[in-house]
């Protein structure tokens, strides 16, 4: 693990803001793992907010609503953040907002009925995974350990601890409908410490009883990356080992992202299907940083257009998500997926861009490996072409969390390389 420059400020302190009128939504049919949605929906149809606009296919996969009422006005291919372009349904959206009541008691639901409603309104990890999560709730292994990550240890994100802070009951309420599903005999709450008031709420919240948690239990953790990788979380607490390509069902636990738990909530309390998100707009070509609530679709463009973000620098680089572990982007007109964690913009001051050298083996890459695995050679056998040779060196095992290109002197894209492998590995 390693300690990087936060940059979390201002955004980290700023009470969050709300952007839920865009002029049009563009919804691609995968924004989670698995089969991409199957459209349900015509040109020129009218939609509700919530309405159902896409249905899951196979096994593994997600459906999709609409995130304001609206005419579709296109279905076609348009550009993904991930998989560059993809197919998607256009909203032209009107701006009346649609008010959600409380319509259920989750203590009359069992388990079966619960997981129904959390499939139903489309929600997936959202910590940036985007496996659908009534899968992830009911694995093949009984849990014994619920681990709710709240660690955002990725610099500038902040979006994870102004919701903790804001809509602490709507985390806890999600957390204890988890608890119904899975039964766990313990809960452990993980924050860094740099994120004060949400543990002090989240004490509080434990300590009012109010909440059917299993031996719920504050873990606060120094800061450090990556911290909210699974595998690294469930060590830290447990002291289990995740096997090489097991998952952590095989030791008995599972790992829930904050913002993933405050949407359960909502669909089992609300009926409301994840068509909104707290996301984090930062980076240092920004003159107002924030995090703010937009709708799933919403154009990264539309909010300066909107005059709702600014520029003070010039742009340099956009990232989807993190430094370490999001994407670059070539323009600003992409879509806002349901795994946005937050969307970066940079000047020339925050960029490295010397250029690629020979590797020195100074091993600094495999010193900061969380996984203990060997980064140098993935960047070897993947620049000779030896793509049969990477499962000898647990590829499968990497995270992408970013250390090792991070720390490189030679400034090798070690990640860049490690995903190249990963590609033609799989498709050789
Ligand atoms: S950190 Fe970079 S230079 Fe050092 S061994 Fe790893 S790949 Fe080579
Ligand atoms: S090899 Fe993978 S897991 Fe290890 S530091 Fe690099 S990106 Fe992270």
């Amino acid at each position: 693990m390693i300690r990087v420059e936060e940059y979390k400020l201002p955004q980290h302190d700023l009470p969050s803001e709300k952007f839920l009128h865009p002029k049009k939504v563009y919804l691609p049919l995968s924004q989670h793992i698995g089969k991409p949605s199957k459209e349900l929906v015509s040109l020129g149809n009218l939609v509700d907010e919530g309405e159902l606009i896409a249905k899951p296919e196979g096994k593994v996969s997600s459906s999709l609503h609409a995130p304001k009422k609206g005419k579709v006005v296109a279905i076609e291919y348009f550009p993904h953040p991930v998989l560059k372009r993809y197919k998607g349904i256009t909203i032209e959206c009107q701006e009346e907002e649609k008010k959600y009541f409380r319509t259920k008691d989750p203590s009359l639901l069992d388990k079966e009925k619960i997981l129904q409603i959390i499939e139903s309104a489309g929600i997936v990890g959202m910590g940036g995974a985007g496996f659908p999560t009534h899968i992830k709730l009911n694995p093949p292994k009984k849990i014994d350990t619920l681990i709710i990550n709240g660690c955002e240890c990725e610099p500038y994100l902040a979006c994870d601890y102004r919701l903790m802070v804001e809509n602490t009951q709507g985390v806890f309420g999600g957390v204890e409908i988890i608890c119904k599903i899975l039964q766990p005999k313990r809960v452990f709450f993980c924050i860094e410490e740099n994120k004060p008031e949400a543990i002090k709420r989240f004490n509080s919240s434990i300590s009012i009883k109010k909440y059917d948690l299993p031996s719920p239990q504050i873990v606060v953790l120094k800061s450090c990356y990556p911290q909210g990788g699974e595998k690294q979380l469930i060590y830290k607490v447990t002291k289990r080992k995740v096997p090489s390509g097991g998952l952590p069902f095989d030791v008995g636990c599972l790992v829930q992202n904050v913002a993933t738990c405050f949407s359960i909530y909502q669909a089992v309390y609300y009926s409301k299907p994840l068509i909104e998100r707290l996301v984090t707009f930062a980076g240092d070509s920004l003159f107002n940083p924030k995090n703010i609530w937009v709708k799933v679709g919403t154009l990264i463009s539309e909010l300066f257009e909107q005059g709702i973000l600014q520029f003070k620098k010039e742009l340099r680089k956009v990232i989807l998500g993190g430094p370490m572990m999001g994407i670059a982007l070539d323009s600003l007109d992409y879509p806002i997926l349901k795994t946005t964690t937050g969307v970066l913009f940079l000047s020339q001051d925050r960029i490295d861009q010397e250029p690629e050298q020979e590797c020195i083996r100074c091993a600094r890459c495999v010193d900061v490996c969380p996984m203990g695995l060997l980064p140098l050679e993935f960047v070897k056998r993947v620049k000779r072409g030896e793509f049969e040779k990477l499962d000898e060196v647990f590829i499968k095992d990497c995270i992408e969390c970013g250390c090792c290109s991070w720390g490189c002197p030679a400034k090798i894209p070690i990640v860049h390389y490690i995903k190249v492998g990963k590609l033609y590995g799989t498709h050789r």
